[in-house]
């Protein structure tokens, strides 16, 4: 394999160029793919660094922010205006991996980090769909308690582990792209797929595609938002699940809400349907309740993992009623 580097931070058409074909990988941190290639899971034919793009967050008028996708872990999570005007996006980065860890990780490898199912990582003894397209999936009948209890499929019940990305899914965030056809962005909520037939194809980026930023809208709302992720230990592990939040009440109703849970789902899981049920309504525990069992209302346990629907209704209420009570 041959590594290439560049170091010129808005040089992203020179690292698409080295990219070349879909066996390119880039790097940014490194902190997932060298552990998926130690394992054998990933076999790139290239590595490009793309490490040194843009590390800058941008304070735009309009009040938006602009991340580079070279921004590292901890110095987004430690960066006032997310501390202050985002802090949903700062605690679920904080609550993610180690110290030494987000020194390293990148906001565009954040949000590529590949599936942490046990299966997935076997690559000598189980069937995994997403490692080999057609072969199987041994998670289905397997040991199941971490997988999917939404939007997953008979191909796949692998989660989406990113902590970060559920916060910019119900923050907003656009992803910003460059690939051989130029610039585009997309919502980050349409980033990642769900499962389907083929799982294998976790987004909707193109071989060679570059994340070059994330975007995140002016969004006052977002200074009373919130971060709960709920797992076996208290650090170092991955959710189980996990919930997003932001709420804004008024005279005892929601005025505006933002929801997205994580941990339950092949992508970061917007909770479009609580949102809409909550929206103008009593901002009430019974009523978090109702919108919770109603964004979980196609919840789909597999063998070990049923008990996730109750722990996502209770962290959804939960936090929504710490929100209110925060508001009042
Ligand atoms: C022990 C351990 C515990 C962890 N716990 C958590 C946790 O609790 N929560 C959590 O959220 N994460 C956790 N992580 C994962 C960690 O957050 C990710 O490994 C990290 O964010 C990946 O960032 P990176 O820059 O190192 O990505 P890399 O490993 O460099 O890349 C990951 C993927 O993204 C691609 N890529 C990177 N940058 C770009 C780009 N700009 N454009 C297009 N593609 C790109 C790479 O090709 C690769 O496929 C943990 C990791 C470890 C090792």
């Amino acid at each position: 394999m041959t590594p290439f580097s560049y170091s010129r931070a808005d040089d992203a058409a020179r690292a698409i160029d080295l990219a070349g074909t879909s066996a390119a990988k880039f790097l940014g941190g490194g902190t997932n793919l060298v552990d998926l290639m130690r394992e054998t899971v990933e076999r790139p034919i290239r590595l490009v660094d793309v490490s040194g793009l843009s590390g800058a967050i941008e304070e735009r008028e309009d009040g938006s922010l602009l991340i580079g996708a070279g921004v590292k872990n901890s110095t987004l999570a430690a960066h006032r205006a997310v501390r202050t005007r985002y802090p949903v996006l700062a605690r679920a980065i904080l609550a993610g991996a180690s110290a030494q860890i987000r020194n390293m990780a990148t906001v565009g490898g954040n949000l590529l980090q590949r599936t942490r199912c046990t299966y997935f990582y076997d690559n000598e003894g189980a069937r995994c769909n997403k490692r080999a397209p057609g072969e199987g999936c041994d998670a289905i009948g397997g040991f199941n308690r971490i997988h999917a209890i939404l939007g997953a499929s008979e191909s796949c019940v692998a989660t989406h582990p990113s902590d970060m990305a559920v916060a910019l899914a119900a923050l907003g965030a656009t992803v910003h792209i460059t690939g051989a056809g130029g610039a585009r962005s997309v919502a980050l909520t349409d980033l990642h797929r769900l499962p389907g037939d083929r799982p294998d194809i976790e987004t909707v980026l193109e071989p060679g595609d570059l994340i070059t930023a994330v975007e995140l809208p002016a969004l006052p709302l977002a200074a009373q938002s919130t971060y709960r992720k709920v797992r076996d230990r208290a650090s170092y592990a991955f959710a189980l699940v996990s919930v997003a939040a932001a709420l804004e009440v008024k005279d005892g109703r929601v005025r505006d809400v933002r929801l997205a849970l994580g941990g339950v789902a092949h992508k970061p899981w917007r909770a479009t349907k609580a949102e809409a049920l909550l929206m103008g309504g009593p901002a009430t525990a019974e009523a978090f309740r109702a919108a919770a069992e109603a964004e979980l209302a196609d919840a789909r346990p597999l063998n070990d993992n049923g008990f996730k629907i109750e722990l996502a209704a209770r962290t959804i209420t939960a936090v929504l009623s710490e929100l209110a009570g925060a508001n009042a």
